[in-house]
């Protein structure tokens, strides 16, 4: 969005970047789909999904005791709502791609014809 509007997308408030960002899909034959806000994206490990329930918000980067891998806050809220969209609309399965304890990039097998399956690495 920053790319298409530059610096004024920042200053947008959240209601009114949700109309653009609809509009733009719309003009794009594309989708928009909200998840709930309470859903717990910052929590749960995107890799295992342990529910971290002692993550406060001054807590940028936690190690998963259940799996080990080191997690920075938001790229992990990222794949949790990348994950809850695909899944959402029936379109495949994405899974992070873990090397060392760090995740290095992310896996999407598509089990729908809408989505292209692929391998993204950071
Ligand atoms: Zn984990």
């Amino acid at each position: 969005m920053k790319r298409l509007w530059g610096k004024q997308v920042s200053d947008l408030g959240f209601g009114e970047f949700l109309r653009k960002l609809k509009h733009q899909s719309k003009k794009r034959i594309r989708s928009v789909l909200k998840i709930d806000r309470w859903s717990p994206t910052s929590k749960c490990c995107c890799v295992c999904g342990y529910k971290n329930e002692t993550l406060t918000l001054a807590d940028r980067h936690w190690q998963c005791p259940r799996c080990e891998t080191y997690l920075d806050r938001d790229p992990n809220a990222a794949m949790n709502i990348l994950k809850e969209g695909v899944a959402s609309f029936g379109l495949g399965v994405v899974r992070p791609i873990v090397l060392f304890n760090r995740i290095v990039g992310t896996s999407i097998e598509a089990t729908s014809p809408l989505l292209k399956s692929t391998n993204a690495f950071a």
